[in-house]
């Protein structure tokens, strides 16, 4: 096998030389693990990043959305609306501590919720929306239609941001800081990983002071036992901070990749019936995944992968996972379900290889 046709992966993430150097160098400090001075700088870093005011980290991207929920009021028994296509631990999260996850549609040019739909599902038990950014898009009604909304109902606005660090609104916020509180992943596929971590990030003192007692039993203070409210564990390691701390220092290189990537991609794939890339306006948005709709869609995966290239289906639509089986119809999402794909999207992908697999896929639909 020649070295160009090695097997391309639809994701990996990346580490290498900065990380293990960070590590390393936390290694002789004689340290005590758990969450402290490199946690606080990577928050730091985060904060300053997106422009918000705090952010808190927290050990994953689906246990941020649970305490971002709690923190602005939502209990057992409540409503949160969600869309009904995004990743599952959008409405797993508020399942967890029993609230009702509400399924809702999707634009579809976005995938983001629909602005209508949404408001047409608030019912009094609705205690928050979380608007999910599909790979760093914002709503093309406007992230204002949605504060507005929220305002007006009363009902909290939750971002799950998990796919738009690097991402902002045309009135130049970072995506996340539209909502009351925004939510980020560092899970391994992410633009940033740290293996598993999550980030919350808010204006609000009050609702920070919440979140941060929320992840560490209710402490008002670290080291004491003394607890005036209830609370968990869901804090951070130093040593994810490590790899974090290297990985934010490649950030604005990654966001630049992969715009190119997209940009190559979106050349390479022009003028090809069968497949249509999800537009993005670069100039705010980060495409975290190559997402295309592809005609005969299992068929066009199963080629890529007879010639080494591996994609991924894009999620099913919620309702009708085995884990929900709800009644209802959302044809955008379902129909994601059938046509939706993403293309190999890391970081370390060659310009070589993107060619290598728009020319495959050429070839599917042109012969
Ligand atoms: C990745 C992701 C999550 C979950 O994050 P984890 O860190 O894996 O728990 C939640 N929502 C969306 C939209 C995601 O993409």
């Amino acid at each position: 096998m020649s070295d160009t046709q090695e097997f391309i992966p639809q994701m990996r993430p990346l580490f290498g030389g900065e990380e293990k150097a960070e590590l390393m160098a936390y290694l002789d400090e004689d340290g005590f693990f758990t969450e402290f001075k490199k946690t606080e700088a990577f928050e730091r870093q985060i904060a300053e990043f997106t422009g918000a005011r705090h952010c808190i980290v927290v050990n994953n991207g689906t246990v941020s959305l649970t305490l971002a929920a709690i923190a602005v009021g939502v209990g057992p028994g409540d409503e949160v609306i969600v869309p009904d296509y995004t990743m599952i631990a959008t409405p797993n999260s508020v399942k967890m501590l029993g609230a009702q996850p509400v399924f809702v549609d999707v634009d579809p040019d976005t995938l983001i919720l629909d602005l209508a739909a949404t408001r047409a599902a608030i019912t009094p038990k609705t205690r928050a929306i979380m608007l999910v950014s599909a790979n760093g898009r914002a709503p093309a009604c406007g992230i204002a239609a949605f504060e507005a909304l929220a305002r007006e109902t009363g009902v909290a606005l939750i971002e799950d941001a998990a796919q738009s660090l690097g991402s902002v609104y045309p009135d130049g916020r970072h995506i996340g800081r539209a909502g009351a509180i925004g939510s980020f992943s560092f899970s391994a596929p992410k633009i940033i990983s740290t293996g598993q971590g999550g980030a919350l990030i808010t204006d609000d003192d009050a609702l920070a002071d919440r979140l941060r007692r929320l992840k560490d039993f209710g402490r008002a203070a670290g080291g004491t036992d003394v607890h005036d409210s209830i609370g968990y564990n869901f804090k951070f390691t130093e040593l994810q901070a490590c790899v974090g701390l290297a990985q934010m220092r490649q950030l604005p290189g990654r966001i630049e990749r992969k715009k190119e990537i997209w940009r190559r991609y979106a050349e390479g794939l022009a003028g090809i019936p069968g497949i249509q890339l999800f537009a993005h306006d670069l100039s705010l948005c980060t495409p975290w995944f190559i997402d295309c709709r592809a005609e005969r869609r299992d068929a066009l995966a199963a080629h890529l992968k007879s010639q080494g290239i591996g994609t991924r289906t894009m999620y099913p639509p919620i309702h009708q996972q085995k884990a929900y089986a709800l009644p209802g119809h959302h044809p955008v999402a379902e129909e994601i379900g059938r046509s939706g794909l993403w293309l190999p999207s890391m970081i370390q992908l060659s310009d070589a290889q993107i060619e290598r697999i728009c020319q495959s896929i050429r070839s599917f639909y042109l012969g």
